[in-house]
């Protein structure tokens, strides 16, 4: 099968690898429908991973349909349409018990696919731990709706959650990509007074006016007006930072009023400055790291009820065979891209690009 595979820093490639076969009694092996691209598969190739292994198939945002399970998996069968979990975990030790499946203690446990075991961006995947790695995909909802939950719009809504949104509040997210995007959607989710996002790219704040019309776009230069304007109390409420940019950890403390919660989703690339003199008396609540991606059924349901969409994101469709151009498109960012759905099968190999700007929402 064809698996596109990270060969060493600097360097991923389309490779023929065996198909994957069942490890230990709680794997599953998923037929892969549609795989996404993700900035962390970018971070993986310009070695800002350490964790990453080179060898393995990169990928950890996908869905598909259960090919095998071994004999101690019990919530998912073959023939189950499925979400793969960005994270393993084992659902029994210390932190899973919590909720903090990231920290997951099991060997396997934490973000492995694509990242330490081969991941999804190829035909078929091996999932260890498959009753806590897969969601069944409700009736009705379909691989599209369905591709972001196990990892961006995981993370938004994670994010989201930990945030401690009030319905008075002011909710300022700083970046509108993939990420910034679903975080907020998963905010609107929380009813808040208002929310505000900040993104200096012209086609991501276009694409936010287009299809959220009720959220308040600024660009960096037009930040400080707006806080001072709509935030009573010197900054907003809640600061969700999902840009990773130069400058937007300072921004995220800096716009934020005393007192308010500031969650960072951003994985940098660099290491950042806590200028703690600056912020003294402020007393900020900071909330830092990975996705604790254990709510994948509840977000599966807010899609099947329509109260989550993320179709509008799915910019662009290649097959697998194109991949390479996929991540040249996305990595570049051209022609509007937000996500791309790569199709993992053969028979789908029928480009259809553009698909979701300007028709998902009609
Ligand atoms: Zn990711
Ligand atoms: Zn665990």
């Amino acid at each position: 099968m064809l698996a596109y595979t990270y060969v060493s820093k600097g360097k991923f490639s389309l490779l023929e690898k065996p198909k994957p076969e069942l490890l230990e009694e709680k794997d599953a092996i998923v037929k892969v429908e549609l795989a996404s691209i993700c900035t962390s598969d970018l971070h993986i190739r310009h070695g800002a991973v350490p964790r990453a292994v080179p060898g393995i198939t990169v990928g950890h945002e996908m869905v598909g349909i259960v090919e095998a399970v071994g004999a101690g998996v019990m919530k998912v069968k073959p023939g189950d349409r499925v979400a793969v979990n960005v994270e393993t975990f084992c659902g029994k030790c210390f932190f899973c018990q919590k909720g903090y499946v990231n920290n997951c203690t099991d060997p396997n446990g934490g973000w492995a696919l694509g990242c330490r075991i081969d991941g999804g961006q190829a035909e078929y995947v091996r999932v260890p731990y498959a009753d806590q790695g897969l969601t069944v995909i409700p009736a009705g909802v379909s691989f599209d709706q369905a591709l972001l939950v196990g990892d961006v719009l995981a993370t938004g809504f994670w994010a989201v959650r930990i945030s401690e949104i009030q319905p008075e509040d002011t909710v300022l997210i700083l970046g509108a990509g993939p990420t910034g995007i679903c975080t907020l959607l998963c905010a609107r989710l929380k009813n808040p007074k208002q929310v505000l996002i900040c993104e200096k790219d012209g086609d991501r704040l276009a694409f936010v006016r287009e299809y959220y019309p009720d959220v308040t776009v600024v660009t960096p230069e037009e930040l400080p007006e707006t806080v001072h304007r709509l935030c009573p109390h010197g900054g907003a409420d809640v600061v969700l930072e999902a840009a990773g940019a130069e400058g937007t950890f300072e921004m995220a403390w800096k716009y934020a009023r005393p007192n308010a919660v500031v969650t960072i989703i951003a994985l940098y690339e660099e290491a950042q400055v806590l200028p703690l003199p600056q912020m003294y008396g402020k007393n900020l609540t900071f909330k830092t790291g990975g996705v604790d991606g254990c709510d994948c059924e509840e977000i599966l349901s807010l899609i099947a009820e329509g109260r989550l969409d993320t179709q509008p994101l799915i910019t662009h469709t290649y097959p697998l065979a194109r991949i390479e151009e996929a991540y040249e498109l996305f990595e570049n960012k051209r022609d509007h891209v937000m996500k791309i759905a790569v199709k993992c099968q053969p028979e789908n190999e029928v480009p259809k690009e553009n698909a979701g700007c300007s028709t998902a929402n009609a």
